[in-house]
């Protein structure tokens, strides 16, 4: 066996016992965890041990890895550097150059897809909730997801395999019970909410939990039901239809990234699937809505780095000129400007004179993107009251995981942060809405040879809880 297949990089925002974990901020330098996050401690459980940490944009934030207190993350060398895209820019370059099998990150708004787009590989963004998020250090927590690096997909899914289980200690992972309810859901697919093969399953699951041993019962039942439901009905109804949604074909989508979507699109219609054009309105405020609701989250998670707590204390390395409250002395000197951007932007849009203009505002834009997306998709959603399957929906939306082919590092650095925010405008949406996205890395027929400054990826987003399904598609249509 060959032992350097069962390691695995873990990005620095996740907790590690033994490796310092810093989230590529001097805030954090030198700071040990008391305890190994879940990720680690599963993967270690399957014999897959943790060797390294990898850099990344300071907690998170940003889309082409520049952003951190360690230098920058290359993909390519020197002058003609292009971004490996962020934040787990790291992780994703481990695998394009091949220093590991797999590689983990993290995916508040992107951080996973865009890497995996940018360097060539394939990045795993879970349903919000399927993969604990304990002792990864939280950038916003109502998005953050954990995600998965690799060079197939057979490798995703083995690694997801094991990390997708409920665990206690995260409040928002999903309980076993409700994973139960989304396979039952998924096994309806297909059926018109009148001809439920399964009634009663349902209102079954939502009414357990009254005492310990009905609650064990009733997931018996389910089990049994499952099992027999699963040779019936558990494969997906044909053809598989796969929106193409018109919102995303914007202008600014690059020659090879158009080439690479329309090539896609027909190897699928090739395959027998059905290509629908479909509507999702509310893309277009999705970005705006996202860097409202992400800084806002996170400037509240970073208001525990006071310099008191957490790493090694620095008093004596601030400046003598330095005047005022350790606190803003210490933040002021160790947090990057990135960071600091988004506590501001974050502050302000909770302040009492913005709340309603600003943060309220995107709450509810990120209702009308779930929405979105709940009308279009064949399967309703397993947890939302109401949703009900419509079997002309689409299975999956196949759209880039970016607009363009990764950019030159000397680029990037002469462009503003605004700029950066733009890259994220086809990840965002799916981050917003919780939705299981795989970014698959694309090379276009006739551009050999091919070359990591062509590099294109194309996102198979599912419904919420439909994560098999959206790696088995990928796998099915190499
Ligand atoms: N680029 C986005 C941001 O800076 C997404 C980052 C992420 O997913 N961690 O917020």
């Amino acid at each position: 066996m060959n032992i350097f297949k069962n390691v695995v990089p873990l990005k620095d925002n996740f907790v590690t016992d033994d490796l310092p974990t810093t989230c590529a901020s001097y805030i954090l330098q030198g700071f040990k965890g008391p305890d190994k996050s879940s990720v680690a401690h599963l993967l270690e459980d399957s014999s897959i041990l943790v060797v390294a940490k990898t850099n990344m944009d300071e907690f998170g934030m940003g889309s082409h890895s520049l952003n951190s207190a360690y230098g920058q993350v290359e993909n390519g060398a020197g002058r003609q550097a292009q971004s490996a895209g962020g934040s787990s820019g790291g992780s994703a370059m481990v695998v394009a150059d091949t220093m590991a099998s797999i590689a983990i990150g993290s995916d508040t708004g992107g951080s996973v897809r865009l890497p995996a787009a940018y360097t060539g590989v394939f990045g795993f963004k879970p349903s919000y909730g399927r993969i604990s998020r304990n002792g990864l250090v939280p950038y916003a927590n109502s998005l953050d997801t954990v995600g998965i690096f690799a060079r197939t997909v057979d490798e995703i899914s083995a690694v997801y395999k094991i990390l997708d289980k409920h665990d206690p200690a995260d409040p928002t992972c999903l309980t076993k019970e409700t994973r139960l309810r989304i396979e039952l859901a998924a096994l309806r697919r297909g059926l018109a909410p009148g001809e439920e093969a399964v009634q009663g399953l349902h209102i079954r699951v939502v009414a357990t939990g009254d005492t310990a041993n009905e609650h064990t019962d009733s997931i018996k039942t389910m089990e049994g039901k499952h099992k027999r439901l699963d040779k019936a009905q558990y494969d997906q109804p044909r053809p598989i239809r796969v929106g193409v949604p018109d919102e995303y074909n914007i202008e600014e989508i690059h020659p090879l990234v158009r080439k690479a979507w329309t090539q896609y699109l027909s190897a699928l219609a090739e395959n027998g699937h059905e290509i629908v054009p479909i509507s999702l309105p509310t893309t277009q405020q999705a970005l705006a809505a996202y860097y409202i609701l992400a800084p806002a989250e996170a400037s509240s998670n970073l208001a525990k780095y006071d310099g008191v707590r957490y790493g090694i204390p620095r008093h004596q390395e601030l400046p003598d000129n330095h005047n005022g409250p350790l606190y803003s002395r210490h933040r002021g000197e160790f947090f990057g400007d990135e960071v600091k951007r988004r506590i501001l932007l974050g502050t302000f849009t909770l302040s009492a004179g913005a709340m309603d203009n600003y943060f309220i505002q995107a709450q509810k834009v990120r209702r009308l993107v779930q929405h979105d997306f709940n009308s279009v998709f064949r399967l309703g959603h397993p947890l939302m009251d109401g949703s009900q399957n419509k079997p002309h929906g689409v299975d999956f939306i196949v759209v880039p995981t970016a607009p363009t082919v990764p950019p030159l590092i000397s680029e990037v650095k002469s462009q503003s942060p605004l700029d950066s925010y733009i890259n994220d405008v086809f990840t965002v949406p799916a981050s917003l809405a919780g939705l299981p996205a795989l970014s698959v890395p694309i090379v276009p027929d006739d551009d050999m040879p091919h070359t990591p400054e062509k590099n294109v990826g194309m996102q198979i987003i599912g419904q919420f809880g439909d994560d098999r399904k959206v790696l088995q598609f990928a796998k099915a249509n190499r």
